[in-house]
Order: C-alpha cells, then structure tokens, then sequence
C-alpha cells in the first residue's frame, strides 16, 4: 500500500433535517451565549428563522450583519469584525452559502469567536480551514487549522429554496474538489473514498434535483454529497483548476460557482494525459451530467472578454499552484479560450 498522511481535521458535524434546531443546544454544550449572526442580503428569511429558534431559548442574538459578499472583500470583514466586536458577542453563526461562511471565517480568524455555520449551498468552504480574501482586485487565499469552523449544522430543510440553476452549478462546484483531490500532490485512499462517495451522491442526485427541486432524498444526497466533496480542498493540496478559477473570479470579481462549472471540463481534458483512464472517464461522464443540468458553458455569457484571456493567464502562472501536466502559458491561453468560447473541452 502506499504511504500517506491523512489529516484530521477536528469539526464537529450535525446531519439531518430540522436540525438548525439544535444550534441553542450546540452553543450552550459550549457555554456559548451572545451569537453575532451573518448573512448575504438575500438570505435575511434565515436570519429570521434562526433568531426565533435560538430566541424560544433564551439565546438573544448581539446583532445581525448581512451585507456577506462572494469573494470576501477585507473592507465589508474590517466593518463586521467592529460591529461584532462593539456588541460583545461570544460566537458568530453563518447560515448560508460560501459567501456568508468565508465571512464567518474571516471574523473568527482576526478576533479569535467560535465560529458555528449552517452551510445552505453545495460549496463546502464549512469544512475547509481555506480563506480566500479579496483586496484590491486580487484574490489571496490562506490555510490555517484557526480558520476551520467548529460546528458545522446540516439542515437539508434550509436547502429546499436554493434556484435549481444555482443547485446545479453549486453541486458541480462541490465535484471539483472532489476530482482535484483524485490527482493531487498528497492525495491519499481515505479521501479519494470520500471524494468518490461525494461525486457518487451529486451525480446521482443533481439531475433529480433539476427534475424535481422538492425531492427531499435528492437534496439530502446532494447535500451529504457536498459534504463529503467539501471535505477533500481540507486535506489535500487543490491543482491548477482551482489556481485557474480563483484568477478568474478574483481578478474579474465573477461569480465562483458558475466559473467552475465552466472551467472543470477543459482542465480535466488538459490534465488527462498525465492523469489516464480515470480522468478521461470522469471528463466524459461530466460531460453527460452538465449536459443534462443544462448549466452555461461558455465564460462570454459571464461577461468575460476575448481580451481578458491574456490577463487570466497571467494571473495563473503566477505564484501556480501543482498540476499534473506541466502548465505552458501557450496551451493554457488556448483551454481558457475554449471556455470562454463555450467549445467542448478536448
Ligand atoms: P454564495 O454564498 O455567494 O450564494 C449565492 C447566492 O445564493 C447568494 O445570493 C445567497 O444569498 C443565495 N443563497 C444561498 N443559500 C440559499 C438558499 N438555500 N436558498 C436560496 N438562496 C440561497 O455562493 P457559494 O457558491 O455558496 O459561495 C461562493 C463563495 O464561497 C466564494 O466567495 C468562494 O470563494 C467561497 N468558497 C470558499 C471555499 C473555501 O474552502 N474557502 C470553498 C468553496 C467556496
């Protein structure tokens, strides 16, 4: 067998359905009291939902914050950190999506609150200790064991309004990790077992999804999906997909799950000859799924220009992350041009 490391990565996790119940009673096991609570403007029925469970006992929330935005720009933490800080909280929970999460993460990592989340999309920035921050057009992203959330809460119930195009995207997101960590650097066999069982739960439970966006079991399994898939970018190095999307998204401040959903497919193309057999079964079973998700192919319908590709590409090479194949900046322009023209990956 081969030798690996495989690291643990302590956060506590509560799965089912109805269970944002259960956020009084994890705050008090921790003799937690005073929650700042977060969201994205959108998400505030949340909040509310949240602020009446946690107030039938006795938990009064310190205040509630929602301007969480994708990317997690320095200034809008630097403004939650103060009200936070002002209100004397003890926690903050983050019920939401990886916008909402990242901003949890970056308050708990600058003042040191516990930090419980109730993830509402397929992301899984949950289970990573990853922050990635913008400032000033550029994305930066860091690791460190302080940045991964305590407690995670599960509510498949809180899933159920997610847009079935946004449910699509989102799961494709979560199965880029999961394909990232198959030929990562330090990939190890527990969590290509989970990165498996986590692509095996979205790509079954995806299309019922589109079919059906109230199918409890399918948003249960995606949900589980998520997790797992969530779990690998915490344990394993991520490749030039990831290096890719967050030039992409960080430099033209694009949206991040529909920038994955388009870029996966080339990367598994261009990583396949280093990478046989399995990645070429993976690109054209991917191929199937998106087909069937009815998801955008193209970075053009994303607003991107045919004269921002030189400006991605740039933005990739430098400082890179590992890739199986060696990156060229000459065959990496032409796979960023094959995305953002919506051509089949090959
Ligand atoms: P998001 O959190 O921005 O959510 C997208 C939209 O969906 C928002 O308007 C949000 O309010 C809404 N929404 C969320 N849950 C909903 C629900 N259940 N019903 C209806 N609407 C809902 O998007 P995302 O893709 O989850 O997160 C993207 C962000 O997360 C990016 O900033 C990305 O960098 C970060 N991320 C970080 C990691 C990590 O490990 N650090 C991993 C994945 C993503």
């Amino acid at each position: 067998m081969e030798l690996f490391t495989y690291q643990m990565n302590p956060s506590r996790v509560v799965f089912g359905s109805g269970t944002i119940n259960r956020a009084p009673s994890e705050l008090s096991r921790l003799k937690l009291s005073k929650p700042f609570l977060l969201s994205t403007p959108s998400r505030t029925p949340h909040i509310q939902d949240l602020s009446k469970v946690l107030e039938a006992r006795s938990i009064t929330p310190t205040g509630v914050f929602t301007e969480a935005t994708m990317h997690t720009p320095v200034a809008v933490t630097e403004k939650a950190v103060a009200e936070a800080q002002a209100a004397g909280s003890d926690c903050v929970i983050s019920p939401g999506g990886g916008s909402t999460i990242g901003l949890g993460k970056a308050i708990s990592a600058r003042t040191g609150l516990y930090h419980l989340c109730i993830p509402t999309t397929y992301a899984g920035s949950e289970v990573t200790p990853i922050l990635g921050e913008t400032e000033m057009g550029e994305k930066t992203t860091y690791s460190n064991p302080s940045i991964l959330p305590g407690t995670v809460i599960y509510d498949v119930d809180l899933t159920m309004t997610l847009p079935v195009g946004f449910s699509a995207i989102s799961g494709v997101n979560a199965i880029a990790h999961a394909v990232e960590a198959m030929y990562a650097e330090n990939s190890n066999p527990i969590i290509r077992m989970l990165a498996q069982e986590g692509v095996r739960a979205l790509a079954e439970s995806l299309p019922q999804i589109i079919n059906d966006p109230s199918h409890q079991d399918a948003r249960r399994a995606a949900l589980y999906g998520s997790w797992l898939c969530g779990t690998c970018p915490g344990n394993v190095g991520m490749s030039l997909h990831h290096k890719l999307c967050h030039a992409i998204g960080g430099t033209l401040s694009l949206p991040h799950a529909e920038t994955h959903t388009i870029v996966l497919p080339h990367v598994l193309s261009y990583e396949a000859p280093k990478v046989p057999g399995a990645m070429e079964a993976l690109a054209m079973g991917l191929n199937i799924l998106l087909k069937k998700l009815k998801v955008p192919r193209d970075l053009e319908s994303l607003g991107v220009k045919e004269g921002d590709i030189p400006k991605i590409v740039a933005a990739a090479v430098k400082k890179p992350y590992y890739s199986p194949r060696a990156v060229e900046e000459k065959l990496l322009t032409e796979l960023v041009r094959r995305a953002w023209a919506g051509e089949l990956a090959r």
